[in-house]
């Protein structure tokens, strides 16, 4: 047997695989040749090292918290909206729905006040909340469509 065959074989030797004719062979060249006497103390305590972790065993719990956690995703994703909506945009479809909401209750009061602007109070409102600035054109053609219209309700009252 040379070197290399031996330092092949040496992993199965210290595990104590090898055909008993095999092992001989290699412990024969072991006390003849140091190099490969170096490489097989190398190789057990390196060997040994491995065997003397200890192996990791899961906390009695972590397999029921694991199963749990599944259970949990699952019936997240079972909910009807899920289909439409991937979890991740929840939060931002919420978000929208809030401000288009308030867009629209606000459009609506502004809308409602300027069209029937009558009171003080609402005439200032709808000044305020006009798109125009005050004493331009269009303020004014507001202004006077609004006046008319209370000339025409107090003409015909
Ligand atoms: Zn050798």
């Amino acid at each position: 047997m040379n070197c290399r065959e031996v330092q092949e074989l040496l992993p199965a030797f210290i595990d104590a695989a090898l055909e008993p004719e095999a092992t001989i062979g290699v412990r024969t060249h072991l006390n003849a040749c140091h190099i490969c006497r170096q490489e097989e103390s190398l190789l057990s305590s390196t060997w040994s090292a491995l065997g003397a972790l200890p192996s990791i065993q899961p906390s009695p719990e972590f397999r029921a918290r694991f199963w749990e956690r599944v259970r949990r995703e699952e019936d997240e994703s079972n909910k009807w909206w899920a289909v439409f909506l991937p979890k991740q945009l929840i939060p931002v479809a919420a978000g929208f729905l809030v401000i288009w909401t308030l867009g629209v209750a606000g459009g609506l009061f502004l809308f409602k006040g300027r069209a029937s602007a009558s009171k003080p109070l609402e005439l200032a409102v709808s000044v305020f909340a006009s798109p125009f600035p005050p004493n331009s054109i269009e303020q004014i053609y507001l202004q006077g469509t609004s006046d008319h219209s209370q000339n025409v309700r107090r003409q015909n009252s």
